[in-house]
């Protein structure tokens, strides 16, 4: 896939902008005319490329909004995203308990001329026809549209949850206009969910995490090289590998300083080394505030490609540390333990909480499992799942942390 030419002119943006810049380019937002970089927010100088999302031959911003913030009371972000380019907007059913679809319907009521210029993705973790019916209406009607362009069974573990009675409610909301195309987000098992998705034949696209910690090994390689060959359009999700590790790593150091010097920051070069992917044709982010929009957009138009040293301590980085991060291979873990419970989901919620700083989501998220499961991740034995875990995770007692900090 190759970035397709748009009107924008990311030469021009970064020239007027300054590419660390950016961020100054917020103060503007109120409207003075003579603010530093006014003429940058114009509508005509959009510094976010577009790629091609598989065979649906749509083309997608490289970065996308994740939905996962207050949107009834960011309107602004949201004008501001299209501005910059960011025409790819991601939410769920579930986000935020609905007011992210609400907040985006919201928007396309205020400005319904702007819903053409959005590539619409939605979700629905209904596990019935009858729920993702519901949900697919329910979406339509928040979200003040006929039609979603991408609609996204979520959070799937297993390619087997993508079965012939979704296929074909898919052709039907397809040929009534609701949807344009189908297909699934997944954070557990991700390289099995997708080496599978072809032979499918009827997956138009993906949404996985997908970062510097995982985008390297042969499972996910031939994966993605399966996609890519079916035409499945991927989008990247989790893209920082967990965030932030909170200790002292001389590795993180030596590359914190290298970036420096190229102009940008750890965060914004992991988004870097997945873009440096072409056949990955977005990254969707959760940037609920202007200034982590600016830092990510100035990522996407900033042309200044890693250095194959940059690569390889990056994943230098990704070894030192890989007890710290869980690689959502939950079929080895889940597979080891007497009884079913949501490891994955439990290592995402302390993610949230200590890496994201989203305490809140992470303990909405972990009470949602019930006291049942809190009392079965209370009293297994981990000691086998431990011992088969390939990142060598504390399972046992990154699951008592869990309950401590989240009940
Ligand atoms: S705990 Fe280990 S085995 Fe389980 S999903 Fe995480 S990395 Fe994989």
């Amino acid at each position: 896939m190759k970035p397709k030419d748009t009107n924008c002119n990311r030469r021009t943006f970064l020239k007027a902008a300054g590419w660390t810049g950016l961020g100054s380019l917020l103060t503007p937002l109120a409207g003075s005319k003579d603010a530093i970089g006014a003429d940058m927010l114009a509508a005509d100088n959009l510094p976010i490329a577009k790629l091609t999302f598989g065979r649906t031959g749509d083309h997608v911003a490289m970065l996308s909004l994740g939905g996962i913030f207050d949107i009834p009371n960011n309107q602004l972000l949201l004008k501001q995203a299209i501005r910059w380019g960011v025409t790819y907007w991601d939410t769920a059913n579930s986000y935020m308990g609905g007011d992210s679809e609400k907040g985006i319907g919201k928007y396309f009521s205020r400005y319904p001329e702007d819903r053409k210029k959005i590539f619409l993705v939605t979700k629905s973790g209904a596990w019935t026809l009858k729920g993702m019916d519901r949900h697919l209406h329910r979406s339509l009607e928040r979200m003040q549209t006929d039609t979603i362009d991408l609609f996204f069974v979520h959070a799937i573990n297993d390619i087997g949850e993508m079965n012939d009675d979704i296929k074909r409610w898919s052709e039907k909301m397809k040929s009534e206009g609701k949807i344009r195309f189908i297909g699934f987000s997944t954070h557990s098992n991700m390289e099995e969910c997708l080496a599978d998705a072809p032979a499918l034949g009827w997956i138009d696209g993906i949404m996985m995490t997908y970062n510097y910690r995982l985008m390297h090994t042969d499972s996910m390689r031939a994966a993605v090289d399966a996609c890519t060959e079916a035409g499945i359009g991927l989008t990247a999700m989790k893209t920082q590998g967990g965030g932030q590790v909170r200790t002292h790593n001389e590795t993180e150091l030596k590359l914190a300083g290298r970036f420096v010097k190229k102009g940008f920051t750890n965060e914004q070069a992991k988004l870097k080394a997945v873009w440096e992917n072409p056949q990955i044709a977005a990254i969707c982010s959760q940037m609920p505030s202007l200034s982590l929009l600016s830092a990510n957009v100035a990522a996407a138009a900033n042309q200044t490609r890693l250095g194959a040293k940059d690569h390889r301590l990056l994943r230098q980085y990704a070894a030192e540390t890989a007890s710290s991060y869980c690689a959502g291979c939950t079929r080895i873990c889940g597979a080891a333990l007497q009884q079913e419970v949501p490891v994955g989901d439990v290592m995402r919620c302390l993610m949230y909480s200590r890496a994201y700083g989203d305490h809140e989501r992470a303990r909405a998220k972990f009470q949602d499992f019930g006291p049942a499961v809190h009392r079965r991740l209370a009293s297994l034995d981990f000691t086998e799942a431990e011992h088969r875990c390939p990142q060598r995770l504390p399972i046992g007692k990154l699951m008592r942390q869990a309950i401590e900090e989240l009940s």
